[in-house]
Parts: C-alpha cells; sequence; structure tokens
C-alpha cells in the first residue's frame, strides 16, 4: 500500500537531544519529520533524558539517537543502564532505530572512553569499542561507502541509481564487531569502525548504527525513507511503501560529493 495520507502517526524518540547532539546529528531528526509531513503522515517527536519514564520508549515508533562526547556518554549510559532498558525491547520487537557514532558506541557491549573506566553498554551490538586515548590521531573526514547489508539492498525504498552512502566521521573510538555483527556498509574512503577492517557501521534486525554524521540522512534521504517504511508497517500491521518524493537536490549533492572524491558509477 503506498502512502500518502493523513490518518498515519510515525511517534520518534530523541535520544538525549541536549547531550547527544553533535555535527548537526540534530538534521537527521529535520529529515524525519519533513519527509513524512511532505507525504501527509503526522510526527510526534519525544525528547528522551533523565525524567523520561521507561514506559515511554513502548509507545516509540521510531528510535534516533546522536552523537556525544565520551564526558556526555558517561552521563547517558548510567540513565540507559538504570532506565532505559526497553530500548532493547524496542529494537527486539523490530521496530526501526538510527544510532549515529557515539550513540552505537553505547549500544554496543563496551565502550572504552579516551580517560576513565569502561562504560558497559546495551549489548544490543555484538561490538566493543576502544578508544586508544587522548594521544592517538582521531578519525576525521569525509566518507564514502558503499552500503552491503542485504536488508537495506532487499527494499523498494532505496534508489536504483546508488548503493552510495556519505557523509562526515570525527571519533576518536575504534569499533570491532563481532564475528555476529554484520556491517551496515564498506568503506570506500575514510576509515570507518576503525580505520582497518573497511567496515562501517552495524546492523541488527532493523537497527543501523552508523559513524556518519553529516548529517547522514539529508544527504542519504533513502536511509530516512526505509526506516520511516519500518516504523509504520510495523505499527499498523501492513506493508507500507511511502510515494515517492522529488529527491534530486539531494542526489545532485550526492553526485557532486562523489565526483569530487572521484568515484565515478
Ligand atoms: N566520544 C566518541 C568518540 O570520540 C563519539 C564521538 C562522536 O559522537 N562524534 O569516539
Amino acid at each position: 500500500m503506498k502512502n500518502n495520507n493523513n490518518s498515519h502517526t510515525v511517534v520518534i524518540g530523541w535520544l538525549y537531544p541536549q547531550l547527544m547532539s553533535t555535527y548537526g546529528d540534530r538534521g537527521n531528526i529535520l529529515v524525519f519529520k519533513k519527509r513524512c509531513e511532505w507525504r501527509g503522515i503526522k510526527v510526534d517527536i519525544i525528547p528522551i533524558d533523565q525524567n523520561t519514564k521507561n514506559s515511554v520508549i513502548q509507545s516509540i515508533d521510531l528510535l534516533f539517537g546522536g552523537g556525544a562526547q565520551d564526558l556526555e556518554q558517561n552521563i547517558v549510559m548510567k540513565d540507559l543502564q538504570t532506565k532505559k532498558r526497553n530500548i532493547c525491547s524496542h529494537v527486539d520487537s523490530d521496530k526501526p532505530a538510527l544510532f549515529v557514532c557515539g550513540a552505537p558506541q553505547l549500544m554496543g557491549e563496551y565502550y572504552e572512553p579516551s580517560v576513565g573506566k569502561r562504560i558497559e553498554g546495551l549489548g544490543i551490538f555484538a561490538m566493543k569499542t576502544v578508544h586508544p586515548g587522548p594521544s592517538d590521531d582521531r578519525l576525521i573526514g569525509n566518507v564514502i561507502a558503499k552500503m552491503t547489508n542485504q536488508t537495506m539492498l532487499a527494499s523498494d525504498s532505496l534508489p536504483l541509481s546508488t548503493d552510495y552512502i556519505v557523509g562526515f566521521e570525527n571519533h576518536g573510538g575504534r569499533t570491532f564487531l563481532g564475528k555476529k555483527a554484520t556491517p551496515f556498509a564498506k568503506i570506500i574512503k575514510g576509515y570507518g569502525n576503525n580505520g582497518k577492517d573497511g567496515t562501517e557501521g552495524v546492523m541488527y534486525k532493523n537497527a543501523i548504527g552508523s559513524y556518519l554524521h553529516g548529517p547522514l540522512l539529508p544527504k542519504n534521504p533513502f536511509i530516512a525513507d526505509w526506516l520511516i517504511e519500518k516504523a509504520l508497517s510495523i505499527k499498523y500491521n501492513k506493508d507500507i511503501s511511502l510515494i515517492a518524493l522529488d529527491d534530486s537536490l539531494s542526489q545532485m549533492a550526492q553526485e557532486s560529493i562523489l565526483s569530487k572524491m572521484r568515484i565515478t558509477e
């Protein structure tokens, strides 16, 4: 069923907007909102912070978490561990989620910050992240990656013209995926998860973890559509595909980035 009516609502949970919003990650929320509104889908954005009860997570259709510095991650993780464990059930019940940079580090098994003690994660993603310390180089720069995840590639919401994603990364943590983890994409230019094994991000069920800021979704809006479609299909218990939007501007932006970095289709 093609969706273009105002009887549907997506409830978006935004994890710790005050503590976790680096490098324009708020732009991802704007993309979710506008792409729903342009199709007549209502959007309710719920900021989730230390005052939000665990039970509120149950009402969320689509979850988003952005980047953060180590200090903020520590504060957030204490709250996640004690009061937000429903995030695990959200992901386990196939509801979609997007976690960027600092957020997926907290959804993995653990994050060892630059200074201080190991922070235990929620264990949603089978991966570990270690920051080598303040004197080591951060992994910074523009990124081009090719989507490799079969769940994403099989979807009708992806453009036929490209399976590239573009973005910007800035992280000290090096993430290593466990045997059971599936990467989100394969690095063409940039560092990705650790600068060594060519993997970028992680995917478990309908949850995506990615190091790409930029923010990610304005540059790669088909990812937003994929997540919105999953949210609606699960909420209304039927297959819903979104009507197409005019994405010529973002396509031109992506083509320009690819050609600047000398990638030709
Ligand atoms: N603090 C983390 C790191 O440096 C995350 C940084 C970020 O979210 N940009 O690895």
